[in-house]
């Protein structure tokens, strides 16, 4: 093949490399950041019967604290009914001391039945705290692969860039700028192979007289229709 055709087909693969480098340098923290997202959700899922534990904790606490309360006002009312100078005042305590006792077993009930709601939410719990740990791992190993081919991307970049400067100083500047024109308007590809009268950018039909030049001529050839520079390529042969 020509000297010039295969430069620029060359060229045309660092632009390539490129700009799927880019690409990736902003689809790549998308990524992580879906992720992310997903592992919170279903953190958050989980999380349920933790929150339900911890909020019946949260009552077991409270209740304890209300049974305190009533009997540090009991024994007060207890010591209080020794002081009593009437009838109609004592009669009032004793009821005073029958409602605390009867709130008081109230509570002691509903203790009762959230320590065995405790109990059933421990087990899903720790159920819970398995699978998400299994899941947390998974998760981390993702982003770990994605954070790693995101931390080789400007290396990669680095060296196709060196390797195009290196092909651009072999190209003529006519050719250079007649390349760069058509890759800018071709969305990033200047370059193209064509084959069974096909071309592979724009996928029209070359004419047969154009297809045929194109095998023999040391001229660069342009696609009618989208104006890439072609060059045959037997796709049979190369596959
Ligand atoms: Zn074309």
């Amino acid at each position: 093949m020509k000297k010039n055709l295969l430069l620029l087909i060359k060229l045309q693969e660092c632009d390539s490399q490129l700009v799927g480098l880019s690409t990736k340098k902003i689809k790549l923290p998308e990524k992580i950041a879906k992720l992310d997202d997903e592992f919170n959700l279903f953190k958050n899922g989980i999380e349920q019967n933790k929150r339900k534990h911890d909020e019946l904790k949260a009552r077991h606490i409270e209740s304890e604290n209300k049974i305190k309360k009533i009997n540090e006002g009991m024994v007060k009312t207890k010591e209080r009914l020794l002081e009593v100078k009437n009838n109609k005042e004592y009669q009032a305590m004793l009821k005073e001391i029958e409602i605390a006792e009867s709130s008081r077993g109230d509570i002691e009930t509903e203790i009762i039945s959230i320590l065995e709601e405790l109990d059933k939410f421990s087990i899903l719990v720790k159920k819970d705290e398995e699978i998400l740990s299994q899941r947390r791992k998974e998760f981390e190993a993702e982003k770990k692969i994605i954070e790693a081919d995101l931390n080789a991307i400007d290396a990669d970049a680095a060296s196709w860039e060196q390797k195009r400067a290196d092909l651009r100083k072999d190209v003529s500047a006519d050719i250079l700028a007649r390349y760069e024109k058509v890759k800018n308007r071709n969305n990033g590809v200047g370059v193209i192979s064509v084959w069974k009268e096909v071309c592979n950018g724009c996928h029209m039909n070359i004419p047969p007289q154009l297809y045929n030049e194109l095998q023999k001529t040391t001229e660069l050839l342009s696609c009618p229709n989208c104006n890439r520079i072609m060059y045959f390529q037997n796709m049979e042969k190369q596959a």
